[in-house]
């Protein structure tokens, strides 16, 4: 079969690899109908994870078909439709029994990061009982395989974290993907204002048309006093950070209000300043973690009565083999135009 591997910092190829087979029999084969390329796999790509050894296959979103199902596995059968979550999972440890997948003591791999990912014809995955969940027929695909990672990422990590109530003022800062699936998310608990914060123009623009109600540009708007006017000198109820940098988490501490929430979804490669002296005065909460997935089977069924419309967010749409020049897309100067790409087979 061929798969998009990792070949050391800077390197990558599609390359012909020997199609998985099953390991264990709670193994499941999924044939990959759709899969994406992610921020994440840049990073990986440029040699800043170095967990990730060269032949990896990179992905870690995808939605497939049932290749072959391991004799354990009681769930699934071939042919089935399955959404692929982009962690695996036992389900049946203790840290699985409260959910939190991500710290699963027999997994919680996430797919292209220490086990080989969904950029291939076919993935292996492991405890497939837990780890994937199955697609009604009549589903829409494209908007299926955003619940891999990032749906579940902003919602459970940005938006129940953070507590979002009804009128609630939220800011967003980071208005990619991630930051796009707090926004989508977020309405569900019809905040009063949502301020979405970035560098960049075009995706603020997107945000907008998300349903954002105020937008703010880093680097040209005074973004701190600009919500303080906005909020009455109060600040926001929740602040949720959405980039990963020092800089965006100190913005945070300093447009939360009194009593309200941080939730820190990026995921931060340095040492982050913690102004516990500003904060403990103003009863604040922070949050942040890995992404479960736990909340994928709730976040389908607000994407199949139309709640919730996550293929918005896909801009580019290539096919499987044509997966390099994808990543040209995704990862050139042109970025700030590509949100999602989808690549289908
Ligand atoms: P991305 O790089 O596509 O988007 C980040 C956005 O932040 C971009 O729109 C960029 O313009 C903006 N930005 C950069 N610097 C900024 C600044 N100084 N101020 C304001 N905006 C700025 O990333 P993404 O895929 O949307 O992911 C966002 C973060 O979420 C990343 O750190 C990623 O690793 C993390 N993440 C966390 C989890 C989790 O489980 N907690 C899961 C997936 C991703
Ligand atoms: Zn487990």
């Amino acid at each position: 079969m061929k798969a998009l591997t990792y070949q050391g910092p800077g390197k990558k190829g599609w390359v012909e690899k020997e199609k998985p087979d099953i390991q264990k029999p709670t193994d499941v084969i999924v044939r990959i109908t759709k899969t994406t390329i992610c921020g994440t796999d840049l990073h990986i790509l440029k040699g800043d994870v170095p967990a990730v050894t060269e032949g990896r296959t990179l992905g870690h979103e995808g939605v497939g078909v049932v290749e072959e199902a391991g004799a354990a596995v009681r769930n699934f059968k071939k042919g089935d439709a399955v959404l692929i979550s982009c962690i695996t999972s036992c389900g049946s440890c203790p840290n699985c029994k409260r959910q939190l997948y991500s710290h699963c003591s027999d997994g919680g791999w996430i797919l292209g990061h220490l086990i080989d990912g969904t950029q291939a014809e076919y993935v292996r995955i492991p405890h497939g009982d837990n780890s994937l969940y199955p697609i009604p027929e009549g589903s829409d695909e494209e908007a299926l395989v955003m619940l891999s990672d990032i749906m579940p990422t902003g919602f459970e990590i940005g938006v129940l974290a953070g507590q979002v109530k009804p009128g609630d003022s939220i800011a967003i800062v980071g208005a990619g993907p991630v930051g796009m699936a707090v926004l989508l998310t977020a309405q569900f608990y019809s905040p009063g204002r949502i301020i979405m914060i970035d560098t960049d123009g075009a995706r603020l623009e997107m945000a907008r048309q998300f349903g954002a109600t105020d937008t703010l540009t880093v680097g040209k708007d005074d973004v701190i006093a600009s919500v303080m006017d906005m909020t009455n000198g109060l600040g926001v109820d929740v602040a949720i950070e959405a980039v990963g940098v020092p800089a965006t988490f100190d913005t945070c501490q300093k447009i939360v209000s009194a009593g309200g929430n941080i939730a820190n979804v990026g995921v931060h490669g340095t040492a982050v300043e913690l102004h516990i002296e500003e904060l403990w005065i103003k009863n604040i909460n922070i949050s942040m973690g890995l992404v479960n997935t736990n909340t994928t089977p709730m976040l389908m069924k607000t994407v199949q009565s139309g709640k919730v419309k996550p293929e918005q967010l896909i801009t580019h749409r290539f096919k499987l083999d044509e997966i390099e020049q994808a990543y040209e897309v995704f990862g050139n100067a042109s970025r700030e135009k590509a949100m999602k790409v989808i690549l289908a087979q």
